[in-house]
């Protein structure tokens, strides 16, 4: 029996529901109206600080002294039920799979609560790790992987890890983990299987043999 680590957004709904351009339109906003950064520099420091540190974030606590609490606690502020609606298909594919489930998220957990009862997915996960999981640490850095292996006293070859960014599934490839891709592959080798949406998970994991 498998436990499964599923990312948050654009894997547990699809990228077609646009919440993600409203998190980026608020950091940029924090950026702006907070930092004072002016407009036609938040792109090129958001692409640096993505590069550098793998998180804007990370970027702003460490050149802009920016309280991470705050900025989740912006950036996140959203009101998902106009976006997201409950998915009774995706709720019976999850409810159906044998072993642990849990949700593994660069957001918040408030953010995830938000988007698992949008859903009505919210009764369906043992654990939410999220941002804070590491010390603000993201995927796909190792460290927040490692501290979820810990916590859930788990080996890599005893988990399946579903995320839409295959850099993410990178990392988890290299601790042994299943992986599969909400997307279409495009030959990544640390990718062992893809489906186009989250509901068709069985399909992958037949072929995975698991
Ligand atoms: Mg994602």
């Amino acid at each position: 029996m498998k436990t499964y680590i599923f990312d948050l957004d654009n894997t547990l709904y699809p990228e077609e529901k646009n919440v993600f351009p409203l998190i980026d339109a608020r950091i940029n906003a924090y950026m702006s109206h907070y930092l004072k950064i002016p407009a036609e520099e938040v792109d090129s420091l958001r692409r640096r600080y993505l590069r550098l540190y793998g998180a804007t974030m990370k970027g702003l606590m460490l050149h802009h002294r920016v309280d991470p609490e705050d900025f989740l606690a912006y950036v996140h502020d959203l009101d998902l039920t106009r976006f997201l609606e409950p998915n009774p298909g995706l709720r019976s594919v999850l409810h159906s799979l044998p072993g642990r489930k849990v949700v593994f998220t660069n957001a918040s957990l408030e953010h995830a609560l938000r988007v698992l009862q949008a859903l009505g997915l919210e009764d369906l996960f043992e654990h939410i790790f999220d941002i804070r999981t590491a010390g603000y640490t993201p995927k796909p850095f190792s460290e927040p992987y490692l501290e979820i292996l810990r916590r859930l006293e788990l080996f890599g070859p005893e988990c399946v890890m579903v995320d839409d960014l295959p850099d993410n599934l990178r990392t988890a490839k290299k601790l042994g983990m299943y992986t599969v891709l909400i997307g279409t592959t495009d030959g990544h080798g640390h990718v062992d299987c893809c489906v186009p949406r989250a509901c068709r998970i069985r399909e992958a994991l037949e072929k995975l043999g698991i």
